[in-house]
């Protein structure tokens, strides 16, 4: 009996110093040593003691420097990266110094934590990871953790990104939005559309002028005068503050918006005819025609196309309608910006004559802001907003993605930690 049990006790003994030389050769700092190892009464987390190598100086957590030693605080639990089912936690007793540089005792600052959080920095880079790859409510599940600790360990590597990124050189960006909070609410998107970068660099509360301004104020001056092109959608806010922030920027209008305008534009002019075809007792011609309309011809099934040849047989506004926005996609083969500027007026006078009246709308908004599509053209077309749109679809998936509590500031960091391209804090080991 005595031998089995010098036998479990050496065994146990072997295992804890296995896990204290496994910590320190990936989790190593200077000033400090692991003590010991042990599980926790309820024998479902593994506690490791740490304390403070002998003869080494506490460090100052406001000035960072060394400094006498005054009293020592509680023991306190830092969450470290699960280990084969178990939580494991780091326990320390804080010290504080009596910092001359500031003039105050202070509580001394530890290279694995990070002010008052729970979580140690490694289980935070850790956690951070893979809430990239899954939502936050998955990552929380998947480590039996909480939504909260997931949302400080992104929020910790997000300020830390954000502090240490590189913003410049900016050659072209673009602005954007996006509804969230069921539609009722609109963030501001700015992205940086380089050819060899693309990244989110901004997100604004709504897309009003203060919003967009505050990228500029972000940035600088001196970045925003070098930036070459932007691209952005019909919004008069957005593009009054291009205006007065960047008038020596090529703008450019997002060719995508127009094209989504211009679909709208047509369904309108269907649903009302369709209405009206039924109160008048007319065959039902427009029935199921929406995505026949819509979706560019190429695109369609060939029993879709025979319908659609059919339809286009009937004099109707809807079929006019469906012509002109067809005709118009002709533009964007132009390559002079002067012949593409003629196309462009003969579209518009034509469709002011067609008396399909949300035509017309589109057709004077286009002429309003002919010279801003024609810098498209102008840039060679070189900056689409293609990359734009790229971005703003992966940014409506990161949102799609159930994060549990919708607010500006969850979605603000789960948009720059998905897109932003951030640098992440340094480890000591990569712990996947
Ligand atoms: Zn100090």
């Amino acid at each position: 009996m005595a031998r089995f049990i010098v036998e479990v006790f050496a065994a146990a003994c072997f295992r804890a110093m296995e896990l204290i030389t496994i910590l320190n050769r990936c989790h190593h700092f200077r000033g400090f040593v692991y003590q010991r190892v042990r599980f926790s009464a309820d024998k479902k987390s593994i506690e490791v003691a740490v304390r403070p190598r002998q003869g080494s100086a506490a460090l100052c957590s406001r000035c960072h420097q060394p400094a006498p030693g005054y009293d020592q605080l509680g023991e306190r639990r830092f969450e470290f990266i699960p280990l084969w089912g178990f939580l494991v936690f780091l326990l320390y007793t804080m010290r504080r110094v009596d910092c001359r540089r500031c003039g105050a005792v202070v509580v001394e600052e530890v290279p694995w934590g990070d002010g008052k959080g729970q979580l140690t920095r490694a289980y935070m880079l850790f956690l951070a990871r893979w809430a990239r790859r899954l939502s936050w409510k998955e990552t929380a599940a998947a480590f039996r953790t909480s939504w909260d600790k997931v949302f400080d360990a992104v929020e910790h590597v997000v300020t830390w990104g954000l502090e240490h990124r590189t913003l410049g050189p900016i050659d072209a960006i673009g602005v954007d939005e996006i509804q969230y909070a069921k539609g009722h609410k609109y963030l501001t998107l700015v992205y940086q559309i380089d050819i060899g970068i693309t990244r989110l660099l901004w997100v604004g509360r709504e897309r009003t002028i203060e919003s967009f301004q505050g990228f500029f104020t972000t940035i600088g001056e001196e970045l925003t005068s070098k930036i070459v092109f932007i691209c952005s959608d019909m919004w008069e806010p957005y593009l009054k503050v291009v205006r007065e922030k960047c008038s020596d920027a090529l703008h450019i209008l997002d060719r995508f918006h127009i094209v989504a305008k211009m679909n709208k534009a047509l369904d309108e002019v269907r649903a009302e005819e369709s209405r009206r075809m039924r109160i008048e007792g007319r065959a039902p011609i427009l029935k199921k025609s929406r995505w026949l309309l819509l979706k560019r011809e190429e695109n369609l099934a060939e029993e879709q196309r025979f319908r659609l040849r059919d339809l286009l047989r009937y004099n109707l506004k809807t079929v006019r309608a469906y012509l002109l926005k067809e005709v118009f996609q002709q533009l964007w083969d132009y390559n002079s910006p002067t012949w593409a500027g003629k196309f462009l007026d003969d579209w518009c006078r034509q469709t002011m004559r067609s008396r399909i009246e949300p035509m017309k709308k589109i057709a004077r908004s286009l002429r309003q802001h002919r010279e801003l599509i024609l810098n498209y053209f102008r840039a060679q077309k070189l900056i689409s907003s293609g990359a734009v749109e790229g971005l703003n679809n992966k940014a409506k998936v990161t949102m799609r993605k159930s994060y549990g509590f919708r607010t500006f500031r969850v979605l603000e960091l789960a948009l720059y930690h998905s897109l932003g391209k951030l640098p992440e804090p340094e480890s000591t080991h990569d712990f996947f």
